[in-house]
């Protein structure tokens, strides 16, 4: 079946709410972008999703510039099941990280994993406001399902508790094999503008889990990479069929 294009939308608006939802239930939400933005008012309707239930039909009963009420009516959509893919990743500058997770979320990872390596020169990173583009990219391309941000974690600390069942596609820029993803549980680590030094490389490819893949003779940045072996990955072992 082809499937259906989510933009541009047609549709009613959609957000994110920090709330479990269910048939019947009121809730009031941040005004600015229905009501003072969209202007909307008593009767119109949006959709709701809440990360857990899946995506819920609702009216709203209350318009204000600083608050709506809305009552959730009926489920429109089941959570979604989300590619078992995670993208672990070198901070890189802001910006480029924001586009980072903006993109990796429409293309629909699970878990977005910063990893603090030797070159690593972002070592700050404001969770909260890649936590909203996030949600922001799951509002407007249609996921039920927000992905996971995890806390940064040390390159080291993350290879030395990696679990046993998930590959680890390991893009190397020095060299490796070429791309061809498998289905099962899997991860793709990309490196810092700086790249990887021999004694990390070595760690890596010592993991029985690791595979390192090339992703072409150019050298990408950072950025354009993850989103490149992710794409690669989602087309062949996740959910483009
Ligand atoms: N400074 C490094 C150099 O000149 O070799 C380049 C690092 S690159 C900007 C950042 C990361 O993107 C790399 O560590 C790697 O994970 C990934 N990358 C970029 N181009 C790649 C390629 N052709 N094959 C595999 N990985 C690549």
């Amino acid at each position: 079946m082809v499937a259906t294009p989510a933009w541009p939308p047609k549709s009613l608006p959609r957000l994110y709410v920090d709330q479990a939802l269910s048939a019947g239930a009121s809730l009031t939400v941040d005004g600015t972008y229905l009501g003072a933005v969209l202007r909307l008012g008593p009767g119109d309707r949006v959709k709701v999703f809440d990360d857990v239930s899946g995506e819920w039909l609702a009216e709203i009963a209350e318009a204000g510039k600083k608050r709506v009420t809305l009552i959730v009516r009926e489920r429109l959509r089941e959570r979604e099941a989300v590619p078992d893919l995670w993208l672990l990743f070198a901070p890189v500058k802001r910006g480029r990280i924001d586009w980072l997770v903006e993109k990796a979320t429409e293309l629909g990872v699970h878990r977005l994993q910063p990893v603090i390596t030797a070159r690593t020169i972002v070592e700050r990173m404001n969770l909260e406001r890649l936590r909203a583009h996030a949600i922001e990219a799951a509002e407007q391309c249609e996921r039920t399902a927000l992905p996971e941000l995890a806390e940064p974690q040390k390159l080291g600390a993350v290879l030395k508790s990696w679990p046993q069942d998930r590959a680890l596609w390991f893009a190397d820029e020095a060299g490796g094999d070429p791309f061809r993803p498998e289905p099962g549980p899997a991860a793709i680590l990309i490196g810092p503008e700086g790249g990887f030094t021999d004694e990390e490389r070595a760690a890596i490819r010592a993991l029985p889990q690791a595979r390192a893949v090339s992703l072409g003779p150019r050298i990408l940045r950072a950025d354009t990479a993850a989103l490149a072996a992710v794409a690669l990955w989602m087309a062949s072992a996740g959910d483009w069929e």
